[in-house]
């Protein structure tokens, strides 16, 4: 798949969303990817993640981690196209841990997989637990890197699509100094 079929699919699937929206990061930004809405649909998941278990075939890779939430999703699809197994990391009091009596070898052959790279900081995560038990890894994949290609991966790096969306703290942001309303998405109390 090319960038632009994924980011078709970003968009047909609405997990492309214009508004004000504040990120993770807590910067504030006017497009948000809701990668909820594409993850929740196994048939759209399933194309992404055999187009994401290709870049990794030869790698020789027998474990998939991807950090919790959506990195569970794609870290368990990719690896049932690679016939290999899946694992996931979960936030600790700092970092990433792993619980669940999930462990990794010394020179354990790993790809580490996420949805959408904003900061990077959660595969970061990822990569010193999974360095911690001294496993290898040997490549990393996500579905879009919103950075731009700014956030720089130490290792074999393979984002489906990249994009360069802005993002501005939220002191500098061009929408607060219009007093656009934040626009509210995700968990909502009946
Ligand atoms: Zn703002």
């Amino acid at each position: 798949m090319n960038q632009e079929e994924i980011l078709n699919l970003f968009k047909e699937s609405q997990a492309l969303l214009t508004g004000h929206f504040k990120l993770t990061s807590g910067r504030h930004s006017d497009v948000y990817y809701e990668k909820f809405t594409l993850l929740k649909n196994p048939k759209v998941c399933t194309i992404i993640c055999k187009a994401m278990a290709d870049n990794f075939r030869d790698t020789g890779a027998v474990t998939a981690v991807g950090p919790t939430t959506g990195g569970i999703i794609i870290a368990y699809e990719v690896a049932r196209y690679l016939g290999i197994e899946s694992i996931y990391a979960e936030p600790g009091e700092t970092g990433r841990i792993f619980k669940r009596g999930f462990s990794l070898d010394k020179g354990q052959k790993v790809i580490i997989v996420d949805d959408v790279l904003t900061t990077g900081r959660s595969l970061m995560e990822v990569i010193e637990l999974v360095n911690g038990y001294g496993a290898d890894i040997v490549g990393v994949g996500v579905l879009l890197d919103r950075s731009g290609g700014r956030v720089k991966i130490d290792y074999p790096f393979y984002p489906l699509a990249t994009v360069a969306a802005d993002s501005w703290e939220p002191s500098e942001c061009p929408l607060c100094a219009r007093g656009e309303p934040l626009t509210q998405r995700g968990s909502r109390k009946f």
